[in-house]
């Protein structure tokens, strides 16, 4: 059986080779959040284009002033003011934060280092070239190219698009995740279940996780656990991008999802992963298209999804696929795992000053979503490990859509 490393893998591995040139269309800039770009952007001048100041203070040559020199103040600079004379000798200028320096100065000096009697400027201590000045063209020269195709755009990418003019944007369009539910007992939302029966929320959290990855979620519904209906929706699902279904992949006689992919022809990659929850997960290339078959239980859908759905989702956008989310915090109570398994403990992060302390919650297994309710992030608990004592550092995987 594969670790979840070895599975994700798997899925970046054949993802990857489906990576071809994506369907794209031109966005706004305001709309672009969390696209990925399909094109590459290029600086339209230099950044920044000018000399810029970065201090309020008084524009000088640095080998004018060492302590106590005094220099007679000419005039002064305010951000967006247009500048053409040079700065003469013996004087100095007052100027303000983004303001462009003049030719001729070489630093600035900051106001609370000078003091100002009348026209006079007098300095506390000396000034060394180039101190408080951003270069023309050193953050960027003109036509260099600054975003590629693959990017993933978040707000610092967009600001720097919006920076150099480029307000639209080819972007790749969100691949189109069908996602499909499984089972008998598993009624809409918005019905009265029967005391045996249960409301699809699997759906629900799967069209969150789709959109927080950077998908556009295609709900088909549910289909009952028999071979008509399971066969006819999972060929509807294969027109999409993906297919990600729910339920119907573990070892009851009513679990048809992987016999039902083996009919249509599917190639299986991994049918089980050594994690608890989600240990029946399967992936398949069906007719094509990336399958997922994720286990119905509500938590183990939402672990396997966001280890192994999302780089499929980044990958099928034009991107690379992110790292898994896993950072390491201090284990607050001492834990008791069987081992064999990693387990992906619903957990709380604390942070008390710097180091995050985390905690595991009290819950009931796979079908508890209320405990994931108020949950951070997933606990790693190593297969290897059995007993973890408090105090000790333990990797966790954070839920992006909440820390
Ligand atoms: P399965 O993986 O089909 O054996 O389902 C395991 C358990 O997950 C079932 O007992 C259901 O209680 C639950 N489950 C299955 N599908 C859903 C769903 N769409 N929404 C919420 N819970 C579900
Ligand atoms: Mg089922």
């Amino acid at each position: 059986m594969l670790n979840y490393e070895q599975a994700r893998s798997k899925v970046i591995e054949q993802v990857g080779k489906m990576r071809g040139p994506r369907a794209c269309g031109s966005v706004s800039v305001w709309e672009a959040l969390g696209l990925v770009l399909a094109q590459e952007i290029k600086t339209d001048r230099e950044y920044p284009p000018f000399d810029r100041s970065t201090r309020d203070g008084y524009a000088v040559r640095a080998g004018e002033i060492k302590p106590e020199a005094q220099l007679k103040c000419a005039g002064e600079i305010k951000a967006g003011d247009t500048v053409t004379e040079a700065l003469a000798p013996r004087t100095c200028v007052q100027i303000m934060t983004g303001a462009a320096v003049p030719a001729g100065a070489d630093a600035v000096v900051m106001i609370e280092y000078t003091q100002r009697e009348g026209e006079l400027v007098r300095f506390e201590r000396g000034a060394q070239a180039g101190q408080n000045i951003v270069p023309r063209g050193s953050e960027a020269r003109a036509g260099q190219m600054i975003l590629k195709p693959g990017m993933r755009l978040g707000f610092a990418e967009l600001a720097l698009a919006a920076q150099v003019g480029a307000t639209q944007l080819q972007c790749a369009k969100r691949p189109r995740m069908a996602i499909l539910s499984t089972g008998d007992e598993v009624v809409l939302i918005d019905q009265q279940p029967g005391a045996f029966q249960i409301r699809n929320s699997n759906s629900v959290s799967l069209a969150a996780q789709v959109q927080i990855a950077g998908g556009e979620p295609v709900v088909l519904g549910n289909a009952a656990d028999r071979v008509e209906d399971l066969g006819e929706k999972i060929e509807r699902g294969l027109k999409e991008d993906a297919l990600v279904l729910t339920g119907g992949v573990s070892m009851g006689k009513y679990d048809l999802v992987e016999s039902m992919l083996k009919a249509l022809g599917a190639e299986f990659f991994f049918d089980a992963v050594a994690i608890r929850p989600g240990k029946p997960a399967v992936f398949a290339i069906c007719q094509g298209k990336p399958v997922f078959g994720l286990p119905g239980n509500p938590v183990s859908t939402m672990v396997t999804f966001q280890l192994f759905v999302t780089p499929a989702i980044d990958l099928l956008s034009g991107a690379e696929a992110h790292p898994l989310p896993l950072v390491e915090a201090r284990l607050a109570e001492a834990l008791n795992e069987r081992p064999g398994l990693t387990h992906f403990l619903p957990a709380r992060i604390e942070w008390h000053g710097t180091v995050p302390e985390v905690k595991a919650l009290k819950w009931q297994g796979s079908g508890d979503i209320a405990a994931l309710a108020g949950a951070h992030c997933f606990l790693v608990v190593p297969a290897e490990r059995e007993k973890l004592a408090a105090g000790e550092s333990v990797s966790v995987l954070l839920r992006k859509d909440v820390v």
